[in-house]
């Protein structure tokens, strides 16, 4: 199993700088080939994780139609993981990139005693909630179903 949260090779020779997506890699780093990258996003929401394109690409349009299915096959992969292993009431999925216009796709297990369900995470807090705690070896499990699913991470 490959973690990191550093941003090494995830550079890319169209980087824009500034772009915390291009300046690294998001989070820690679970699984990644060399087009798309799985994180595990700092965020107070268990198991959050992001899969960003590895390029500074703005829109998925601007992504070929290959390439598009490659990421969303991604996406499904890692939903199905955090399903798996967390048992969330509910998934959100989304795209927004509204401050980080650099592809990315938020997958978010969530959890009907969260701060802020049945809100989006990014809407009015609910409740005062910490979030749930992971369970033990989470990141490893994680990273072997996506290895599974997808192939072995670069
Ligand atoms: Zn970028």
């Amino acid at each position: 199993m490959k973690v990191q949260d550093a941003a090494d090779d995830a550079r890319s020779v169209d980087a824009v700088p500034g772009c915390p997506l291009c300046d690294g890699t998001g989070g820690v780093q679970v699984w990644r080939d060399a087009r798309c990258r799985v994180v595990l996003a700092p965020e107070p929401f268990a198991g959050f994780c992001r899969v960003a394109w590895n390029r500074h690409v703005k829109e998925m349009t601007d992504l070929a139609p290959d390439d598009r299915a490659h990421l969303m096959r991604v996406v499904f992969a890692t939903e199905a993981a955090l399903r798996t292993l967390l048992s969330p009431h509910k998934m959100n999925i989304a795209s927004l990139g509204n401050l980080v216009p650099h592809v990315h796709w938020h997958v978010i297990p969530r959890f009907a005693d969260d701060s802020h369900f049945p809100q989006p995470v990014w809407g009015e807090r609910q409740r005062d909630a910490r979030p749930a705690a992971l369970p033990a070896g989470f990141l490893a499990a994680l990273a072997t179903r996506l290895a599974a699913e997808l192939g072995a991470s670069a």
